[in-house]
């Protein structure tokens, strides 16, 4: 046997924002052999996961859950309500923002697109100012990512919903909570939100594989009228199958396994324990931040991010050169910068399965990383966010 000094002991530090780590239950819940999902036992797991589901989207109202990425969730929540055509108001908050309005356009919708500056959430004031103008109502449906995970800005989807309320306006409203839901309060029915997009791999502790729609009654109704050219992706079918306790067609039953262990510990841990356990960890990175003299990309106190810190490099140094010798040096992945912030920003994921300790590592990684990489910071970031977790 030839020994290799590449060989990394212990565990590696996945704090991407997403996917995140997978709690070995959940690991082991999904190690469970397969069952015939038209077999007797079924409805019984649909019925439990449907059941658990429903508080972490804060909703009375149907969650649909399809064998999808996130993007998926997107393009099913505008094919099963819009027409090619359409009009849809969306706002440049960040790379996922983008990404969702291209497939709002590949799908033929016109989009009035609001651009922004990838600092700042969604304006409550332009959503009711772009309304009001509207008067024919030509605008069907308002997009809003609720945390834009390329940027660390978390919109306050409240105050959109009351800007919206204000215009006296009949659009849909539909809101991405991928990298939000399960970290930060979420409220699909007092929000009025009609379509909520989210995915597994983030908040739900899930590998990547399943994507959800959560969908109000007005929203199934537009769905109803609509004579869209599509197949799979189509909530009537969902709701009639879910309603026995099946899926129109296979689903991914070791996810969904997966997905009931990952609810019990969400539910265990009580889920305002577990917004207050990310908000924690969230401000304690902003102290190390603020130890190190590196700028947040979030400009708004009020739209700090509980999922994810973008952090700003120092004019002249490469934010993938630094997250490189971390993982080589350290086993640590960082998150990239995406879009338009590619090689100037680095993110720490701080989201899902993930305890103080993790943090701590997480965070010396980096400050370890900063003083390799000779990047400028001021040392003592570290012991701010130890400070911070202590005085919390
Ligand atoms: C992760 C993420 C997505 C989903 O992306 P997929 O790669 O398709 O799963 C969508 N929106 C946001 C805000 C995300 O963070």
């Amino acid at each position: 046997m030839s020994s290799n000094s590449n060989y990394k002991a212990g565990r590696h530090f996945l704090q991407i924002p997403g996917p995140s780590n997978v709690p070995d239950s959940v690991l082991r819940a999904m190690a469970k052999p397969v069952i015939d999902h038209r077999g007797p036992e079924f409805p019984a797991l649909t019925q439990s996961i449907l059941e658990k589901l429903k508080p972490v989207f804060n909703t009375q109202s149907n969650v649909f859950i399809y064998p999808a990425s996130g993007t998926g969730g997107w393009e099913c929540a505008l094919l099963n309500c819009l027409s090619p055509g359409d009009k849809v108001l969306a706002f440049e908050t960040g790379h996922f923002a983008t990404l969702w309005k291209d497939v709002a356009e590949k799908l033929g919708l016109h989009i009035l697109w609001m651009p922004g500056d990838w600092r700042h959430g969604i304006n409550p004031m332009l959503v009711q100012e772009k309304l009001t103008e509207d008067s024919n109502y030509e605008i069907k449906a308002v997009l809003a990512v609720h945390t834009e995970t390329s940027t660390g800005v978390t919109s306050r989807i409240g105050e959109i919903r009351q800007a919206m309320d204000a215009a006296k306006h009949p659009a849909l409203f539909m809101v991405d909570a991928v990298s939000s839901l399960a970290c930060t309060e979420y409220q699909h029915d007092d929000w009025g939100v009609d379509v909520t997009v989210s995915a597994s791999q983030k908040g739900l502790m899930l590998p990547p594989g399943l994507s959800f729609n959560a969908v109000s009654e007005l929203a199934l109704e537009r769905a109803a009228e609509n004579q869209g050219m599509h197949s799979y992706w189509r909530w009537d079918a969902m709701l009639e199958h879910n309603q026995r306790g099946y899926f129109p067609y296979t689903p991914s039953t070791n996810l969904l396994y997966g997905l009931e262990e990952a609810l019990n510990l969400l539910h265990r841990e009580g889920l305002d324990n577990v917004y207050a356990r990310h908000s924690r960890f969230a401000a304690a990175t902003r102290a190390a931040l603020a130890g190190w003299e590196l700028e947040n990309v979030c400009l708004n106190p009020a739209e700090f991010c509980n999922s994810t810190t973008a952090v700003m490099m120092p004019e002249g140094y490469d934010a993938d050169d630094l997250r490189e010798d971390i993982l080589s040096r350290f086993d640590m992945s960082l998150g990239t910068g995406l879009g338009r912030l590619k090689g100037l920003v680095f993110r720490i994921g701080h989201l899902g399965d993930f305890n103080e300790l993790m943090l701590m590592g997480t965070l010396s990684g980096v400050e370890m990383g900063l003083k390799l990489g000779d990047v400028p910071h001021r040392t003592g970031g570290v012991q701010q966010a130890m400070d911070a977790l202590i005085g919390s």
